[in-house]
């Protein structure tokens, strides 16, 4: 059997599975990473002046027109044909989660609805006092003020050293302990507890499959490795697992 026809089966007959996503992804639209991004008026910034919580403290106005900025980078993208077909894998599956590093919104907008983005998304917002999420003005102050308590906002995303929301981290966690197939799509940082999930599914007997260019802990953990960028063969294989291929 050849290896997509191999993944294509372990597709058909997966019951739990879970999707591992990051950056290899938000390229496949485009997006620029956190460095490629320092261009422009960003050319000299230090990631510690734009994306801690202490540059937050410092300077709230910078670091949200630093998140503006990249929000209005990832709306000028639209989700690709790979992010497509996870939709489509997620209704195929009977149980799917989605564990996405990137925070670009792409696979929200794509339609991905059983998610857990580890690192929040660059198109929500939360104040600083209680968490709320909701809508801001664009017209007034920066950064803006919550509209149901008046605490400042801040981007929903998580800043470096601030660390994984708890709930994210469980739930991401026992889903792969309880799914049959893994599948980490693109070149996805090895961070924990992400990098942990290769040992993770192996002790629970789950098929690891990668479909990356670059060599990673994740295929070298993995049982069938297809080592190419996600857009170049998965929309494929899940248009034949769908059946609108052929
Ligand atoms: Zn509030």
């Amino acid at each position: 059997m050849s290896l997509p026809s191999a993944i294509l089966a372990q597709f058909q007959q997966s019951k739990r599975m879970v999707v591992v996503t990051g950056g290899g992804m938000s390229a496949e639209s485009g997006i620029a990473s956190f460095r490629q991004a320092l261009i422009g008026p960003w050319l000299n910034y230090d990631v510690r002046d734009l994306a801690t919580p202490q540059a937050y403290a410092r300077n709230p106005k910078l670091v949200w027109q630093w998140y503006d900025f990249r929000r209005r980078l990832a709306e000028q993208t639209k989700p690709s044909p790979a992010h497509h077909a996870l939709v489509d894998l997620e209704q195929h599956i009977p149980e799917f989660l989605l564990v996405s590093l990137a925070i670009d919104g792409l696979h929200w907008r794509a339609g991905s609805r059983d998610m857990v983005e580890f690192n929040g998304c660059v198109q929500r917002t939360r104040c600083v006092e209680n968490g709320h999420l909701g809508d801001w003005d664009e017209e007034g102050e920066t950064p803006p003020h919550c509209q149901r308590c008046g605490s400042p906002l801040r981007p929903d995303v998580v800043l470096l050293g601030e660390g994984f929301a708890r709930n994210d981290v469980t739930r991401a966690t026992r889903a792969v302990e309880q799914c049959d197939t893994i599948l980490f799509l693109g070149e996805i940082s090895a961070l924990d507890p992400v990098a942990q999930f290769p040992f993770i599914a192996q002790r629970a007997n789950a098929c690891r499959i990668v479909i990356a260019p670059d060599n990673s802990v994740f295929s070298l953990m993995a049982n069938l490795v297809l080592q190419t960028t996600p857009g170049q063969i998965f929309p494929q294989l899940i248009a034949q697992l769908t059946g609108n291929g052929n």
